[in-house]
């Protein structure tokens, strides 16, 4: 059983209100079982919203509490992906899932890279914030650009 982000699959939960559907995930999931997430919902917030970033190395830092998330507006959101990653996890375990098809780049789905914590369109190597709790718990993280 797979656990999957919300908006690879189309569903419109990203921070400007629409989604990252994807053929290539739509194709791999096909004749599979899986149960789709957003812990940016999950965590409390709006859709749409405010983009953030993660302010320091990467999620695993935010977990451990040496980083925090900051929206673009300079709000800390934080406790929002925190609460998020653990309600995912909530889910994700709840469903036996040992994978996850997580979307690249963002703050709480990221596999490989994010955003550095700049603004400016930069990624950087890392893990979004509920990538990381899930690799924590034994669950396997892959993006859709690893297909
Ligand atoms: Fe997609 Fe994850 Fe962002 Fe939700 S938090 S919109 S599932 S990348």
């Amino acid at each position: 059983m797979l656990v999957v982000s919300a908006c690879l699959v189309g569903v419109n939960c990203k921070y400007n209100g629409g989604n990252n559907d994807n053929e290539k995930v739509k194709e791999f999931l096909k004749d599979k079982e899986y149960i789709i997430i957003c812990p940016e919902q999950l965590g409390g917030l709006t859709t749409p919203r405010k983009p953030s970033e993660i302010n320091c190395l990467d999620g695993r830092d935010v977990l451990c509490g040496n980083g925090k998330v900051i929206s673009c507006e300079s709000v800390d959101v934080t406790e929002n992906f925190v609460n998020g990653a653990n309600e995912s996890l909530k889910i994700a375990q709840m469903f036996n899932c040992d994978k996850a098809l997580l979307k690249e780049g963002s703050p709480s789905c990221g596999c490989n890279l994010i955003y550095d914590g700049t603004f400016s369109g930069k990624k950087i190597p890392g893990k979004g914030v509920t990538s990381a709790l899930f690799i924590e718990n034994n669950i396997e993280v892959f993006s859709e650009k690893e297909l």
